[in-house]
């Protein structure tokens, strides 16, 4: 039978609708169309999709079971290497991963099988049928504390509760979660389908201690000495902004994506009433070209901006967010500023009354264009300036989103914790071990702002050197 050389499309909201709500835009396959994607996979030997999963899941093997219309087998398939399908069937970069090998794709140049779409479809699926509750094992007398409550330190913890060690999480914020929860909106990840994963690690007994900051509240050498534990995983992330170092920077009406995004997705600054209100601006500049400046524009878009522009210093090429995320932000009026780079925020200054509110606002920012060269040490074409190209941009809010690196807390506070340049913890990439003894590491502490899936994977490698070493 031919096969269709085109994925299955995934349902959506309609862009003029979803651009006014914080809803899911993507809606995901349904019981018809899911088996229909299933067969366009050719089960092939070698396996190429497998290979290109950080965590290696049996891709042809739970397509199978899809086809077969077995959806719990399907998922009891992906759990073998995932621990979070729900998650990564919505957030996972596939088009670079598994997709991208795909044989479909990269020998009959089709459309990749829609693998992400599919695994996006099972996990739900099995959410919403399953009532199954997992067992929880008999303790076996070993206490592991997680810092974290990411995507690494969930993993973590979950893998070794599996096997019965005593974990508790330790977690700064007042909920569980990490970027997922604080980070990536609702329109692209639900919150209920966070805090599902989170309700099934406290099934298995693991205790999640919000509103403990490792390095403040208590210390890494306290988790040991003083409350017994025998091995510690660092999953603290890496949520430190880098900002621009440009004049005004520190005008009202300034903020880092992180703190954007963490008072829209958290504390719910978009609902009226709410205890942390956010200022509705009109016209926003994102400076930035990742997933979290998608992110931050589409979420200043649904606080009801009439103007959003994303500033790139790059051509469209170079754009490092995914290109659905760049894809969906453009069909919801998003404004692509490409090879323009911000050098001064200008603030609103009346002469004739100091005491005028606008005083020390943002209002402009100036650019300037810029052209491509030669590639950098990133294999990336360097950015270089056009003399005399200045412009200004009509903005009241400034959103800065060039990227984060990990918080030096811990390992101020932590003797003998070593840390690469970029202050990534140095791990043991076989293990996660850390240069102190009975401390390991995973995620974007160890890496700097990374992907779900790797951190997840960093967590299961970190919990199966613990299980041997405290196993021993
Ligand atoms: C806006 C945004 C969008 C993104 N989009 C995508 C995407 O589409 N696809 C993708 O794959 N990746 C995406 N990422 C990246 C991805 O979310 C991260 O790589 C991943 O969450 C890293 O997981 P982690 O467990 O290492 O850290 P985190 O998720 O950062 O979790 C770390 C946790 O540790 C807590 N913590 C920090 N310090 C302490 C301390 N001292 N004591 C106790 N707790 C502490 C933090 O509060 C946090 O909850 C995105 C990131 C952002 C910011
Ligand atoms: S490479 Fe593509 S077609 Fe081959 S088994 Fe994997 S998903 Fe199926």
């Amino acid at each position: 039978m031919a096969v269709n050389p085109k994925k299955n499309e995934m349902p959506a909201q309609a862009p003029e609708v979803r651009a006014h709500n914080f809803s899911e835009v993507a809606l995901g396959y349904t019981a018809e169309v899911a088996p229909d994607e299933a067969k366009r996979c050719l089960n092939c030997k070698a396996r190429p999709c497998v290979s290109g999963c950080p965590v290696n899941i049996d891709i042809p093997d739970f397509i199978s079971e899809i086809r077969k219309g077995d959806y719990e087998a399907a998922y009891r398939v992906i759990t073998r290497s995932s621990s979070l399908p729900a998650v990564c069937g919505r957030v996972c970069p596939q088009e670079s991963q598994c997709e991208a090998q795909c044989t479909l794709h990269v020998k009959a140049k089709m459309d990749p099988v829609g693998i992400g779409r599919l695994e996006r479809f099972v996990a739900d699926w099995h959410n919403e049928h399953s009532t199954e509750q997992p067992e929880r094992p008999a303790p076996n007398g070993h206490r592991v504390a997680v810092v974290g409550a990411g995507p690494s330190g969930l993993t973590c913890a979950g893998d070794l509760a599996k096997k019965g060690y005593q974990v508790s999480v330790f977690e700064a914020l007042h909920t569980a979660g990490g970027v997922l929860v604080y980070g990536i909106p609702e329109f692209r990840l639900p919150k209920s389908i966070v805090q599902k994963e989170v309700d099934g690690l406290k099934a298995l007994g693991v205790k999640v201690e919000t509103n403990v900051v490792v390095g403040r509240t208590l210390s890494v050498d306290e988790l040991f000495d003083d409350y017994g534990f025998e091995a510690v995983f660092i999953g603290s992330g890496a949520g430190l902004p880098a900002f621009l170092r440009i004049p005004g920077e520190n005008l009202s009406g300034v903020y880092s994506a992180n703190e954007f995004l963490t008072r829209i997705n958290l504390m719910k600054a978009y609902k009226e009433g709410s205890d942390t209100p956010i200022k509705h601006n009109v016209k926003v500049a994102v400076v930035g070209g990742g997933n979290v400046a998608m992110d931050a524009a589409r979420c200043a878009k649904r606080l009801g901006a009439e103007e959003v522009s994303i500033v790139y210093r790059r051509s469209l090429e170079e754009l490092p967010a995914r290109r659905e995320e760049v894809e969906h932000a453009m069909e919801e009026g998003i404004d692509f500023k490409l090879l323009n780079n911000p050098v001064e925020i200008i603030g609103y200054k009346n002469p004739d009354d100091p005491r005028d509110p606008k005083n020390g606002t943002v209002c402009g920012m100036k650019c300037v264009r810029m052209e491509l060269g030669e590639p950098d040490a990133s294999g990336r074409r360097r950015p270089v300036e056009i003399p005399g190209s200045e412009f200004m941009l009509d903005v009241d809010c400034v959103i800065i989103a060039i990227g984060t690196t990990p918080n030096p807390l811990i390992k101020s506070t932590t003797a003998g914790l070593e840390v690469n340049r970029k202050g990534g913890i140095i791990v043991n990439e076989e293990t996660g071990k850390t240069s102190r003894d009975h401390v390991y590491a995973g995620g974007d502490a160890v890496t700097g702002a990374a992907t779900v899936i790797l951190a997840m994977g960093a967590g299961k490698t970190a919990a199966r050197a613990i299980k041997e070493e405290l196993g021993k």
